[in-house]
């Protein structure tokens, strides 16, 4: 497997992850799953082997090892674990809007909290009648003296409720379309804060996916995040940053399944020889393997690219395409495990069912797929290409 991308001490690191992925949150994975309980045991983990650490700069307790390890690490643990795999994404996601856009004070009060993991963070951009339309939110806050009062409400929110930090987006100027909005800080024991409905559903099921209230809600001024009128713009930069994230994720599951049908088609047997023998099964696990590096290739790219100070539309492309590659390839591939394995595949007691039904929301959240096409072709249409036209006619 590639690890070329890599520097010795990246090395190094995703081999310590990966051996704790292994050992430590590979038993765990179906108990997680079957229970649909938050696994505030994976929690402990990552705090205590300071993983939550990786999406920061040292001066604020982080590892300060960039954007492509945090990626390593979301792959080498998802892997085993989708649901175990999105804390340290959503530590990310939820957090990079302080890191982008954050005051040194802001920063210094919440940042080292998360990078230790004492406390957990979210994100809360969609609601009930706005998702891929994020714009069209019916949020509201509103200044009243040294506060903004917040109203209005944020749908399928990932650590809703275990969250003690939310990076929210609300209406400032209800008219001002894109913007209007801005982003703030939200502590769930604020005055007016109240967690909703957790819902059941598919996949990661260990992560809470819930709603969240604002009944006059009363922030602190100081929790405002940029400018008021910047949110819209905050929040297509944290996804940008934290889409490959959410690759990341969808590569390890890609990688998984395949490491898992691999292991089975050598010593599953059918017609007197194991059934990677036989060459349609062979020719699966080798486009299996061939999806995973196409989109190792890409991720750690745009990792680096990040770690290199990429930005603006070059960034929004790149992220976009990587997220779009590496969470259909998860689909893809996750489905052909099952395929692999027969009947097998298909039954709870084999990993390979969970991880299928798991990397279906890495092609939903964070801006479904389609939505990625949009802005990668936007992106395009943008660009300068000057050849190939040029003396047609
Ligand atoms: C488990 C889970 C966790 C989540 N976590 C978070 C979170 O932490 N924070 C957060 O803010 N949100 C979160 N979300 C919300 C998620 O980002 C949205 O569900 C997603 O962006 C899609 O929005 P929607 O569900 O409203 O679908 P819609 O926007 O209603 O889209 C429905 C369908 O129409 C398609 N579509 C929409 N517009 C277009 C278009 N212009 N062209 C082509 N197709 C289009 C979409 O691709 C989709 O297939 C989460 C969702 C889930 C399910």
């Amino acid at each position: 497997m590639s690890t070329q991308w890599l520097s010795d001490e990246q090395q190094e690191i995703r081999d310590l992850v990966r051996t704790l992925a292994r050992e430590r949150v590979a038993p765990r994975a179906a108990d997680i799953d079957k229970g649909g309980e938050f696994p505030w045991d994976m929690v402990e983990l990552l705090r205590e082997q300071e993983l939550f650490g990786l999406p920061f700069d040292e001066e604020y307790g982080g590892t300060g090892t960039g954007a492509l390890m945090v990626l390593v690490a979301i792959e080498e643990i998802s892997k085993v674990c989708a649901t175990t795999g999105l804390l340290l994404a959503v530590q990310e996601l939820g957090s990079l809007g302080l890191k982008l856009a954050g005051t040194e004070e802001q920063k210094a009060r919440y940042l080292p909290r998360l990078a230790s993991g004492e406390w957990l963070c979210a994100y809360a951009l969609t609601e009930p009648g706005s998702g891929s339309d994020s714009a069209a939110m019916r949020s509201e806050a509103r200044r009243e003296g040294r506060e903004y009062v917040l109203n209005g409400s944020k749908r399928f929110i990932t650590n809703a409720g275990v969250a003690h930090l939310y990076t929210v987006f609300a209406k400032t100027d209800p008219d001002g379309g894109h913007g209007g909005i801005s982003a703030f800080v939200v502590e769930a024991d604020s005055p007016g804060f109240e967690v909703g409905r957790i819902e059941p559903k598919m996949g990661i099921k260990g992560s809470t996916t819930g709603e969240v209230f604002f009944n006059d809600c009363r922030v602190p001024a100081e929790n405002l995040l940029g400018e008021e009128g910047e949110g819209f713009a905050i929040a297509m930069r944290v996804l940008d940053r934290s889409r490959p994230g959410i690759g990341a994720q969808g590569l390890g599951l890609a990688q998984g399944a395949t490491d898992y049908a691999l292991e089975y088609a050598r010593s599953r047997e059918a017609f007197g020889r194991p059934i990677a023998e036989h060459q349609l099964i062979g020719g699966m696990l080798a486009d299996m393997e061939t999806k995973c590096e196409a989109a190792r290739g890409l991720l750690y790219r745009c990792g680096q690219m990040i770690d290199d100070g990429v930005d603006g539309p070059e960034l929004t492309k790149i992220s976009a395409i990587a997220k779009l590659f590496c969470t259909d390839v998860a689909m893809e591939v996750t489905t052909n495990a099952v395929q692999v394995l027969g009947g097998y595949g298909y039954m709870q007691e084999y990993p390979v069912e969970r991880m299928m039904r798991d990397a279906k929301i890495t092609q939903i959240y964070e801006g479904t797929n389609q939505i990625q096409r949009l802005v990668i072709a936007r992106e395009m249409l943008r660009e300068t290409r000057s050849f190939l036209l040029a003396g047609v006619g």
